[in-house]
C-alpha cells in the first residue's frame, strides 16, 4: 500500500485547493474541499491502478468480468480511503486544519446506478475481488440519472431526477482509446466470403460506448481493479447518421435512466437496448484485451484467460454476442466457438418470482439486434437437435430458448454456460426442484450454490465505528482483515462488560439516527424506545403490509390500555414508479403514521417514521441504530436478501420466516437467538397446487384479526381510505399470494415473544453478542473467493507486496 502521512495529506489537500478553486482551507466549501480530497486520493491510489493493470496483463493469469446492468456501490471516499489505509491519517489531518471528514464526506451523492439487492451484491463483489486480491472487472452502464430521488407529497411517493454526475464525475475516469461500436437495427444479410457466410449491415444505427473507469481498491492489498462504465455517444464520423439534436439525443438517452424496476419490464425497447449496449461494448473490450495486450492470437486459449459471469438474465445476450465476434469477426466454427463460449460463460439466477424472469420477443429483437436473433435461433435449434430422441419432447419443449414468439433469457443463460448458481440454499433448492427442474434433471452438474454476502468494511468498519472499536478491543484488530476472528466474541458471552458495553453502543448509534430522524421529519423519538427496522424495496413479497398490521394492532392496545414496551417502528422503501400497489402501501403507511404519531393518548409509546429515499447512505445512519430486523418476507420468495446480513452485524435481532439466507443466519446463530415464524415451504407450495387458501375464513372466525383489517376501511385513518381499502379488498382474495392474513397471528405472537426478552437486558444482549460474532459467515470476501475457486477458476495475482 501506498501510505502517506499526515502532513504530506495535508500540504497535497492545500495544494489542491489552490490549485483547483484558488481558495485556502479557510474560505473554502465543504464541496471543495470533498473535490480537492476526492483528488488527493486519486492520486493516492493512480500508481497502484497503473500498475495492476499492467502486472496482470504480463502475468496471464485469468480475470473474470462481472456483467451487471445494476451497481450500487454507496458513496466512494470513505470506503476509498478505508481500503487505502489511510482512514485515520485523513480524519486527523482533516481536524489539524478544523475540518470534519463526516461533513465533507456528505457531500458525495451516492453512486445509485441499482435498484436494490441484486445492485448492492455486484458492488460488494467488487470491493471483495480486490480485497481478496483476485483481477475482477466490473462491466456495466453509466446512467447519467441514478435510481430516483424519492419525496412525499401528502404521503404519497413523488419520484425526482438523481443527477448523481454534477458532484461525482471525477470517480470515472474517460478513457476514449478504448471506446467501442455497438450497432443496432438495420438489415442483415449472410453472404458467402471465401466459403464463410458472413454478416452483411445495412441502415443500422452505430452508438459510440465510451468507458469510464472507476479504481475499485482493495482493503489493504495492492490491486486496484476497474468497474467499467459505458456512456453511449454519438460516434466521431457518423454525425450525418445523426444529423438533427433530437437525433444525437436519443442516442445519449440510451444511458440515461436505470429503469426503476427490478421486477417488472416498462421502456422495453430502450431496456433492449442498453441490455445489448453495455454486453457488446464490454464483450468486444474483452476481446480487444485479449488480443492487444494479452497477445493472443488462438481464441481456443480464451477461456484460460477470461471468465464472464452474468449477473441475473439482463446481460444473458453476451452469450450470443460472444458467438457473433467468434463466428462472425474470429471466423472460428459454430462448434468450437459454443464450447469455448460455454467454458467462459457463468450465470446467477436472482429471482424465482416468474414476472420477473425475463422474455423478450422476437418482433422487438428483429427490430433492435437482428443478428443477435439470428445466433439464438442458431443456438436454440442445436439445442434442440442434440436432445431429440434422446429425451422427452416435453422436456425440450419447456427448456427450449425461443417459445410462443419470445425468447427465454433465463433459458439461454443457462443453455450456454457452464455453471448455473442459486443465491442462498433453499432458493438454489427451489430452482431446481420446482422452477428449473426440467434443466436440473438435464444438466444437474451445471448447478451450485454461492450464497450472498456482504461487505462488512462498509457496514461494520464505516457504519459503525464505536462497535468495530469494541470487536478491536475484545478480539483483536485482525477481523477487519479476518473476519472469522469476530467468532471469537462468542467467548464473552457471559462477560457482562461486554454485554454492557454492546447496549451502550446501540444507544448512542440510537442517539444519533434519533437526532437524524428529528431533523429530517420533525418527529422526536426515545432512544430508550425498541428501534425496529424494515429497509428494503418496496414490494408485496416482501410484506411491508405485514408490518403495518402489526402497528395497527399495537396502535389498537394502547388505545384500549393494553401496554407495550415503546417502540420505533422505521421503514426506508422506495416503490418502483409504475407499482401502484406498493405505492398505494406507502400511502397508507405514511397516513397510519400520521395518526399515530399525533395521538397522544397513547403517550409516544409507539411511533412510526417513514424516512424518505432509501438508498446505501441512508442505509448506513439506520443500520448500527437496529434493535430488531425485520425479514417476514412470503417463504420461498426472497431469493437471499441482504439486509437481514447487514442488520445482524450491527446486533440487531432478527424476526424472519424460514426465507433466502434467513434460514442460513437461523442455523448460524441457532434458533434461541432468532425469532422465526410463518408458512414453511411445503404449506406454501401445498396452497399453492391445492388453491385452497381462503383469508377471508380467518377473518370471519378470529376478532382480532378482523378488528385489525377493519380499521383500514372504518375511518381510523381517513387521509388513506382509498388505499386502505384496496390493502383490505386485496388481503381478503381467495388464495391471495403472499398469505399476509395467514402469518399475521403466529407474527403477532412473535412478535409478544420479542417484547418479553426486551425486557431482559440482559439476555438480548447476550443474543446480539451472538448474531455479531457469527454474521462473519456472510462476509462477501468468502462468497467471492468460493465464486473464484469454485466457478471462475481464478488465482491471485499476489502484486508486489
Ligand atoms: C442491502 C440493500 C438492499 C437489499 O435489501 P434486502 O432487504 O436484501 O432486499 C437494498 N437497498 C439498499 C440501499 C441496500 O443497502
Amino acid at each position: 500500500m501506498k501510505s502517506i502521512t499526515k502532513k504530506e495529506f495535508k500540504d497535497k489537500l492545500l495544494e489542491e485547493l489552490d490549485d483547483q478553486f484558488e481558495v485556502d482551507i479557510s474560505h473554502a466549501s465543504n464541496l471543495e474541499i470533498y473535490r480537492a480530497l476526492a483528488t488527493v486520493v486519486q492520486d493516492g491510489y493512480a500508481k497502484l491502478w497503473r500498475q495492476t493493470r499492467i502486472e496482470e496483463a504480463h502475468s496471464g493469469k485469468k480475470q473474470v468480468y462481472y456483467f451487471s446492468i445494476e451497481f450500487l456501490p454507496g458513496t466512494r471516499l470513505r470506503s476509498t480511503l478505508l481500503n487505502l489505509g489511510w482512514m485515520d491519517v485523513v480524519k486527523s489531518g482533516l481536524e489539524d486544519l478544523g475540518v470534519d471528514l463526516d461533513e465533507i464526506a456528505a457531500q458525495e451523492p451516492d453512486m445509485a446506478l441499482g435498484n436494490g439487492g441484486l445492485g448492492r451484491l455486484a458492488a460488494a463483489f467488487m470491493d471483495s475481488l480486490a480485497s481478496t486480491g483476485y483481477i475482477g472487472n466490473g462491466n456495466g452502464i453509466r446512467y447519467k440519472y441514478g435510481l430516483f430521488k424519492q419525496k412525499f407529497v401528502n404521503g404519497y411517493q413523488v419520484e425526482l431526477p438523481n443527477d448523481w454526475l454534477q458532484t461525482s464525475k471525477s470517480w470515472g475516469v474517460r478513457r476514449d482509446n478504448k471506446s467501442e461500436i455497438v450497432r443496432f437495427g438495420g438489415k442483415v444479410e449472410l453472404v458467402n466470403d471465401d466459403n464463410w457466410l458472413v454478416p452483411k449491415y445495412s441502415g443500422t444505427n452505430d452508438v459510440a460506448a465510451v468507458p469510464y473507469d472507476v479504481a475499485m481498491v482493495g482493503y489493504h492489498q495492492d490491486v486496484v481493479n476497474t468497474l467499467r462504465l459505458w456512456d453511449a455517444e454519438v460516434p466521431a464520423g457518423a454525425e450525418l447518421q445523426y444529423p438533427t439534436i433530437a437525433d444525437r439525443r436519443k442516442v445519449e438517452d440510451l444511458t440515461s435512466v436505470l429503469y426503476p424496476d427490478d421486477s417488472s419490464y416498462e421502456g422495453r425497447l430502450l431496456r433492449l437496448k442498453q441490455e445489448y449496449f453495455f454486453v457488446s461494448a464490454g464483450l468486444q473490450s474483452i476481446l480487444h484485451y485479449f488480443r492487444n495486450s494479452l497477445k493472443q492470437t488462438d481464441p481456443e486459449k480464451l477461456p484460460e484467460h477470461i471468465a464472464v459471469h452474468i449477473n441475473d438474465t439482463h446481460p444473458a445476450m453476451a452469450i450470443a454476442e460472444l458467438m457473433r465476434l467468434l463466428v462472425d469477426e474470429w471466423r472460428l466454427d459454430w462448434d468450437k466457438a459454443w464450447d469455448i463460449t460455454q467454458k467462459v460463460m457463468s450465470y446467477t439466477n436472482h429471482t424465482i418470482m416468474a414476472e420477473a424472469m425475463e422474455k423478450w420477443d422476437i418482433n422487438m429483437m428483429q427490430e433492435v439486434v437482428p443478428r443477435i436473433l439470428q445466433i439464438i435461433t442458431e443456438i436454440d435449434r442445436r439445442y434442440v437437435i442434440s436432445l431429440s430422441n434422446k429425451v422427452s419432447a416435453e422436456k425440450i419443449n419447456s427448456t427450449k430458448i425461443i417459445k410462443d414468439g419470445k425468447v427465454q433469457m433465463a433459458h439461454l443463460a443457462i443453455i450456454g454456460s457452464h455453471s448455473v448458481n442459486g443465491v442462498a440454499p433453499l432458493h438454489t433448492r427451489l430452482l431446481e426442484t420446482v422452477v428449473l427442474k426440467d434443466f436440473y434433471d438435464l444438466f444437474p452438474e451445471k448447478f451450485n450454490n454461492k450464497t450472498n454476502g456482504i461487505t462488512l468494511r462498509r457496514w461494520l468498519q464505516i457504519a459503525n465505528p464505536r462497535l468495530s472499536d469494541l470487536l478491536d478491543k475484545t478480539v483483536g484488530e485482525e477481523w477487519r482483515s479476518n473476519s472469522t476472528k469476530m467468532l471469537e466474541l462468542q467467548d464473552q458471552y457471559d462477560n457482562s462488560n461486554v454485554l454492557t458495553k454492546i447496549n451502550q453502543i446501540k444507544f448512542e448509534n440510537k442517539k444519533d439516527l434519533s437526532d437524524f430522524i428529528k431533523v429530517k421529519t420533525g418527529i422526536k423519538v426515545d432512544p430508550t424506545a425498541i428501534f425496529d427496522v424494515q429497509i428494503k424495496r418496496l414490494h408485496a413479497y416482501k410484506r411491508q403490509t405485514l408490518k403495518l398490521l402489526h402497528i395497527i394492532k399495537l396502535y389498537q392496545d394502547l388505545k384500549n390500555g393494553i401496554d407495550h414496551p415503546k417502540r420505533v417502528v422505521i421503514f426506508g422503501a422506495k416503490a418502483a414508479p409504475s407499482y401502484t400497489f406498493a405505492k398505494q402501501v406507502i400511502k397508507v403507511i405514511n397516513e397510519v403514521a400520521a395518526v399515530i404519531n399525533s395521538d397522544t393518548s397513547i403517550h409516544d409509546k409507539l411511533k412510526v417514521v417513514f424516512l424518505e429515499n432509501y438508498d446505501v447512505t441512508l442505509a448506513e445512519r439506520i443500520i448500527p441504530a437496529a434493535d430488531l430486523s425485520e425479514q417476514i418476507s412470503t417463504t420461498t420468495k426472497e431469493a437471499s436478501g441482504t439486509s437481514n446480513m447487514k442488520l445482524m452485524a450491527n446486533g440487531a435481532l432478527t424476526i424472519a420466516t424460514m426465507d433466502g439466507a434467513n434460514v442460513d443466519i437461523a442455523k448460524a446463530v441457532g434458533k434461541d437467538n432468532i425469532f422465526i415464524f410463518g408458512l414453511e415451504k411445503d404449506q406454501v407450495y401445498s396452497y399453492y397446487n391445492n388453491h385452497n387458501y381462503h383469508p377471508g375464513e380467518i377473518y370471519h372466525q378470529d376478532k382480532e384479526v378482523a378488528a385489525i383489517l377493519d380499521s383500514l376501511i372504518n375511518g381510523t385513518f381517513p387521509k388513506a381510505a382509498t388505499e386502505g381499502r384496496v390493502l383490505y379488498n386485496n388481503f381478503l382474495q381467495d388464495n391471495e399470494e403472499f398469505f399476509v392474513v395467514k402469518d399475521l397471528k403466529d407474527y403477532l405472537a412473535k412478535q409478544a415473544d420479542v417484547e418479553k426478552l426486551w425486557k431482559d437486558k440482559k439476555s438480548w444482549s447476550q443474543k446480539c453478542l451472538v448474531n455479531i460474532a457469527h454474521s462473519e459467515e456472510f462476509d462477501a470476501d468468502s462468497t467471492v473467493n468460493q465464486y473464484a475457486t469454485k466457478i471462475w477458476h481464478l488465482k491471485k495475482l499476489n502484486s508486489g507486496k
